[in-house]
């Protein structure tokens, strides 16, 4: 029981073991079990050489086939029981007829193939067509051949007649439903897979890998549309520039990894303290630029309530209980000033700050009132 929960797991969360390995075993294992059956029914109907043929075929199925699938010779294995498919059709309808129904299974594989040769990676779309055109000329030989020869050893029974032609074409319908109902699945666990793997791509350009927090270069852009809506919608931002006090001292008195720690707690307050107000982005070193979609007396709320909070966060490194403070400088967008002018007013004030006494948010120099 848990085995299928597993496998069903495995197959909607799109593991790769899952859906091609442990896929192919089953579908191997299923046909050597359906010759099996095959092979008991024709003893039954006294058609001793298709009962000699299924029962070798499923030995093949078992052992062979189930290795080279094991060896992951996928490509070689489908090869085989596409091949094995066609004969077996062909000398099914050669002994019983057209009207036991075996020669639908030509249409059934065409689905199977095309699901086997998507999951085993062919790079080539076209040998699945091909095979398809090839299957659907089979199904057609095995008509001309019932129209022309008469069959060799034809079951007498029509009861067994009609259970073969009942149950060749209901494992036909369930093989294509499978099938296509499998090919969907892998689609949609590939469309998962390059969408996580989108994202990582987006978040490795965007983000600073430390802390999460935008990079200087995604800062930049969101800081160009801010701009330009500014010039054009006349909507005002402000800028405050963070700088972490005395955070060298950390570093050398209790090691690099306590302050990546550090920096990586003051990342998350600042970011639960903006929320959807701004965006946070990692400057450089330990310099924090936060952009606020708000006049600076917004913004100066803001950083204060951000400065005090950083104040309250404890982090505890080898059971020492560790808090720094932050200096910072906030400005206030100017329509027609460039972005950098913008910014070195805030990290003057922010200088400033850090003349006098640190931990504090600085909104104008002594010198502008
Ligand atoms: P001040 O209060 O004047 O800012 O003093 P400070 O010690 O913080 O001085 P400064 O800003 O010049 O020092 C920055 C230090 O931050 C130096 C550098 O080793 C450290 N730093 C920069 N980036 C990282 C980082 O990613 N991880 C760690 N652990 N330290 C960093
Ligand atoms: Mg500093
Ligand atoms: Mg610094």
């Amino acid at each position: 029981m848990s085995t299928l929960t597993d496998y069903i797991n495995g197959l909607s969360s799109g593991n790769e073991f899952y859906t091609t390995q442990k896929n192919l075993r089953i579908i191997v294992r299923c046909l050597s079990i359906y010759h099996i059956v095959l092979a008991l029914a024709f003893i039954f109907n006294d058609i001793m050489a298709l009962a000699v043929y299924n029962a070798i075929v499923a030995i093949l199925y078992f052992t062979f086939i189930a290795k080279l699938t094991d060896r992951n010779r996928c490509s070689i294995a489908l090869t085989l029981s596409i091949c094995e498919v066609v004969l077996c059709t062909l000398i099914s309808t050669l002994f019983t007829g057209m009207d036991t129904g075996f020669a639908i299974y030509n249409v059934g594989c065409i689905t199977g193939f095309f699901y086997v040769n998507f999951i085993i990676q062919q790079k080539h779309s076209l040998v699945s067509f091909f095979t398809s055109l090839i299957l659907s000329l089979c199904y057609m030989f095995n008509y001309l051949i019932s129209l022309y020869v008469e069959p060799i050893a034809p079951i007498k029974s029509i009861v067994w007649v009609r259970t073969f032609y009942i149950c060749n074409h209901m494992i036909t319908f369930a093989m294509i439903v499978v099938f296509t109902f499998l090919i969907v699945w892998e689609i949609r666990s590939y469309a998962n897979k390059l969408k996580e793997h989108n994202n990582l791509l987006n978040e490795a350009a965007l983000k600073d890998p430390l802390t999460h927090l935008y990079n200087r270069r995604s800062m930049n852009e969101i800081l160009n549309t801010s701009m330009s809506v500014l010039k054009s919608k006349g909507k005002r931002f402000s800028i405050i520039l963070g700088d972490i006090d005395n955070f060298k001292q950390i570093n050398d008195t209790y090691g690099h990894d306590a302050g990546d720690e550090i920096l990586i707690a003051v990342a998350n307050t600042i970011s639960e303290c903006v929320g959807t107000q701004g965006s946070v982005c990692r400057w450089g070193g330990e310099e924090i630029l936060i952009l606020i979609n708000a006049s600076i007396e917004t913004a100066s709320v803001i950083a204060e309530r951000t400065r005090a909070a950083i104040e309250e966060t404890v982090v505890t490194t080898d059971g020492q209980k560790l808090s720094v403070t932050m200096t910072m400088g906030i400005t206030e967008s100017i329509p027609g000033y460039k972005i950098e002018n913008l910014i070195q007013q805030a990290d003057d004030k922010m200088y400033y700050g850090k003349k006098n006494g640190k931990n504090q948010v600085v909104i104008s120099l002594p010198n502008d009132i």
